[in-house]
């Protein structure tokens, strides 16, 4: 048995023995409260068993281990429906990008070793009304405060920042350059004066997602993680990061296993799904892709290993991964007949079929939108042409609003 393999089994065991504390029959029923303080205490008995920061610098209180162990550890964690999620942005990319770019770093080490034990959590603030896809649109603004500054403005659909302690938050600081170069990247505190937190429905019915408003916020100069001007590379280091967090090859809905089980326990045309060339078709056609990306994943994972940075592949794993668990989903909701048409508000969308469809669009545009994958795509991988860009080198205050 390899050291990884080795490093699966082990994992697969202490997550077995979590399941019944922390797995989906445990959940069930739960309020959200109830189970975001669940979600905390499965967190700290992660970190105590040595599972939380696996590929973290050991100097902030994380593992020291590979990119590798951490995927592994990740698939495992994938099968039993634990709530992980609350914590996905939090230490998917604000508290990697805080011991990048933090300053202090006695006090980026306490942040880290509470993030990691489930205790705090932090939020991404950049999209905006003006600047979602293309994210040096903001105008969320950061105006000289004596010493430090204030923030006036609107960020939207920041997951979790309801329940957010902090957040990263990407401003502009000079209107009168060119959209990228006026931008600067600080942290915040959820909690100061001024900050208003607004929950957003979204359609499959959860509230993850808010509408937050920046009145007169003062920060001290300290908040700041990027030079004045150049908070948009270190926006660019964050989304990066994002890529390499989305790489679930089932497109974060359900496993192609449980699409199996429902073939072969529906009939079509008298005879169970699963003896239908078309259904076999689709099987055979997703697992091909599922493990594609899977080995494109892998390949990613072992350049980082290695000290390399993998290219724009990320972009290709989330495209593809989530529009073909749209498609799949909506041809398990067909076999099912009107029973498809049930939907339960609090069923997983890793496992269940209606739940996974209805959210597969925010999937979609979440963490970079289709068209801007393919964008991405085009130019980095293909070598095609730039999109037009009327806006470059153009002061951001002239651009036509
Ligand atoms: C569930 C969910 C959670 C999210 N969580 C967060 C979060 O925590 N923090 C955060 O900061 N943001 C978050 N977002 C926001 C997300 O990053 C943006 O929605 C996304 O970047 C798209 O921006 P937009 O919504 O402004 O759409 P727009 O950029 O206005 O795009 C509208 C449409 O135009 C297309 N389009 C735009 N530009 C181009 C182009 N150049 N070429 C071709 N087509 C184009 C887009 O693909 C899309 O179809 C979240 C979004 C969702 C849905």
């Amino acid at each position: 048995m390899s050291d990884l393999e080795a490093y699966r089994a082990k994992a697969a065991a202490w997550l077995e023995s979590m399941v019944p504390t922390y797995g989906k029959a445990a959940r069930k029923g739960l309020s959200e409260a109830d189970d975001l303080a669940l979600a905390r205490k499965y967190q700290k008995a992660k970190f105590d068993a040595g599972y939380a920061g696996i590929n973290w610098p050991t100097e902030f209180g994380g593992q020291g281990k590979g990119h590798l162990e951490k995927v592994t550890f990740d698939t495992e964690e994938m099968k039993h429906g634990f709530p992980s999620f609350y914590f996905g942005i939090s230490l998917g990319m604000p508290i990697p990008v805080l011991m990048q770019f933090g300053e202090d770093k006695a006090w980026v080490k306490e942040r880290v070793l509470k993030a990691l034990q489930g205790e705090e959590i932090w939020c991404q603030l950049f999209s905006e009304p003006a600047g979602g896809s293309d994210l040096a649109g903001l105008r969320t603004k950061a105006e000289p405060d004596g010493n430090g500054w204030k923030i006036n403005g609107q960020k939207v659909w920041t997951s979790w920042a309801h329940y957010s302690d902090y957040g990263v938050i990407v401003v502009r600081t000079d209107p009168n350059v060119p959209k990228h170069k006026g931008l600067t990247y600080f942290w915040v505190d959820m909690k100061a004066p001024g900050v208003t937190v607004r929950p957003i429905k979204l359609v499959g019915g959860d509230s993850h997602v808010n509408e937050v408003f920046f009145d007169d916020v003062k920060i001290g100069d300290d908040h700041r993680m990027s030079p004045v001007g150049g908070g948009f590379a270190v926006a660019i280091a964050t989304l990066m990061i994002e890529r390499y967090v989305a790489t679930d090859s089932a497109g974060f809905g359900p496993h192609l296993d449980l699409f199996v089980e429902l073939a072969k326990d529906t009939e079509l045309n008298g005879k169970p799904a699963i003896e239908d060339g078309r259904i076999r078709q689709q099987i055979a056609r997703n697992y091909a892709m599922r493990s594609g990306l899977q080995s494109i994943t892998a390949r990613a994972m072992a350049m980082m290993q290695a000290g390399m940075t993998p290219g724009p592949e990320g972009s290709l794993n989330k495209l593809v991964a989530v529009r073909s668990r749209q498609k799949l989903s909506e041809l398990a909701i067909d076999l099912q007949g009107s029973d498809g048409f049930t939907y339960d508000d609090h069923a997983s969308q890793k496992e269940d079929w209606t739940s996974s469809w209805i959210n597969a669009p925010t999937g979609r545009i979440a963490g970079g939108s289709d068209e801007t994958l393919l964008n991405t795509i085009a130019e980095k991988i293909l070598g095609l042409p730039q999109d037009h860009r009327p806006d470059k080198g153009v002061p951001f205050n002239q651009i036509p609003a």
